[in-house]
């Protein structure tokens, strides 16, 4: 039985014979405009419905009355909309919807409830608010500022809103069936056959644990062509396969900006301590379990103190960016160079031993002694202190700092222009005297 085939008129329907139990007690249901039906109160069964509530629930001609409900109409989900109609009946509710199969689609009917003085119920159906709901439910989707896409169990697509006509559209032809989105989505196919392998086991899972909500987020080809960072996530409710989607590139790049500067050095651009600090901790993890060695180096600019105090502030600035490019030119694309302090530099050398950082180190010193620093006007000789260390086995990143700022002390004692390598653990040394400033 489908919804909404047409129906005799009255006069071909033998009323009587459909309430052999009833008689004429409903009889009146069918002087009555609205569309109806009765249900009986003990049981709640069907017991009458005049025309065109047999017309709108799709009631066949023939079907004798007293009979359940889900035996008449097509329900979409029979027990749910049995135990909806006991609940509403019980917790005396006014109203409720009931989703009957249609033609093409589900659909709403709305259902006013009443109760009748011999305790029967009658029910008022109104199709034209439930059709209006479902027009305004596909115009609400297509307001979302997400996309949604609905596809059927075979994953042909049943519905898709604006918002994904506008990422997904694409100009060489639609999408019908979710099998023929990953070729657009994803030209390459090295990440398309990555994402689909992702996209696959959860839908499995999703399949297995229903009411399960999946989350992909994938950078995918859209229908201009541009490339955009997608959020996915997807369920099944029922037998449709339901996606919702937004575009998140401008928020992962504003992400991505923000993270930059808050381990950025804005005078330099190069990182900053709290960067630095990250990848040291990184670095000492794969020195542990890998055994993937690194070197440290601690730079402090030379009686900096003097060069502001003789150029100026500004002219200091122009010296701290100058070494950080002089330095930066030294080392690999590999290579961590950061600003950590005022006058006060760093570098992570992965992958090297103490007499590689060290001989990194000494070229540094190199690159800065042997030419001076052109600022407003003044060719400034800047030299630089080192401390070079390479860590030891289990040891932590506040040690290794240690050892290095120790080495770095050492090389202004020897005079500055000067590198220094890793000493013992600074609990084994003797308290160090504290540097006076300049
Ligand atoms: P030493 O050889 O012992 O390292 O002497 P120093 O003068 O370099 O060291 P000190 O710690 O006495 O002075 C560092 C100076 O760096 C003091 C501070 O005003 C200056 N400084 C810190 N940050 C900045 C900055 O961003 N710009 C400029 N121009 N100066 C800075
Ligand atoms: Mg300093
Ligand atoms: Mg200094």
């Amino acid at each position: 039985m489908t919804f909404g085939t047409a129906c005799a008129g009255r006069n071909q329907i033998d009323i009587k014979q459909q309430r052999p139990q009833y008689g004429d007690m409903y009889d009146w249901v069918h002087a009555i405009d609205a569309p109806l039906l009765i249900l009986r109160g003990s049981d709640l069964l069907a017991v009458a419905a005049n025309q065109r509530g047999r017309d709108l629930l799709g009631i066949d001609l023939e079907a004798e009355l007293p009979q359940p409900l889900a035996a008449l109409v097509a329900l979409v989900d029979p027990p749910h909309a049995e135990a909806a109609i006991a609940s509403a009946i019980a917790e005396r509710w006014h109203g409720l919807f009931l989703h009957l199969h249609g033609e093409a689609a589900t659909r709403l009917v709305h259902v006013s409830l009443g109760r009748l003085p011999q305790g029967d119920y009658v029910l008022t159906l109104r199709a034209e608010i439930a059709r209006s709901l479902q027009e305004n439910l596909v115009e609400i989707l297509d307001h979302f500022p997400v996309g949604i896409e609905i596809y059927d169990s075979e994953l042909k697509g049943v519905l898709y809103n604006k918002m994904s006509d506008e990422l997904f559209l694409y100009p060489e032809r639609p999408i019908l069936h979710h099998d023929d989105w990953w070729e657009f989505g994803f030209p390459d196919p090295a990440e398309r056959a990555a994402a689909h392998a992702e996209w696959l086991a959860k839908l499995q899972a999703a399949r297995r644990e229903a009411g399960r909500v999946q989350f992909s987020e994938w950078s995918v080809r859209c229908r201009d062509g541009s490339r955009r960072t997608v959020q996915f996530r997807y369920r099944w409710i029922g037998p449709y396969y339901v996606l919702a989607l937004w575009d998140v590139t401008s928020q992962r790049e504003t992400e991505r900006e923000l993270r930059h500067l808050a381990v950025s050095d804005p005078l330099t651009g190069l990182w900053n301590r709290r960067r630095f600090e990250e990848d040291v901790a990184l670095a000492l993890d794969a020195f542990s379990q890998w055994g993937r060695g690194f070197g440290l180096l601690l730079i402090d600019i030379d009686h900096f103190k003097a060069i502001n105090d003789r150029f100026g502030h500004l002219s200091g600035d122009e010296v701290l960016r100058a070494v950080a490019a002089r330095c930066r030119r030294q080392l690999r694309q590999a290579d961590l160079l950061a600003r950590i302090g005022g006058e006060e530099f760093a570098v992570l050398l992965p992958d090297m031993n103490e007499t590689e950082a060290e001989r990194v180190g000494r070229r540094l010193l190199t690159a800065l002694a042997a030419t001076p620093v052109e600022v407003g006007g003044h060719r400034i000789i800047v030299t630089l202190s080192i401390g070079c260390v390479v860590p030891r086995p289990q040891e932590d990143a506040a040690s290794l700092f240690a050892r290095a700022d120790d080495a770095l002390y050492r090389a202004k004692a020897e005079g500055r222009n000067s590198l220094c390598c890793g000493s013992p653990a600074p609990q084994a040394t003797a308290p160090r005297p504290v540097m006076p400033s300049t």
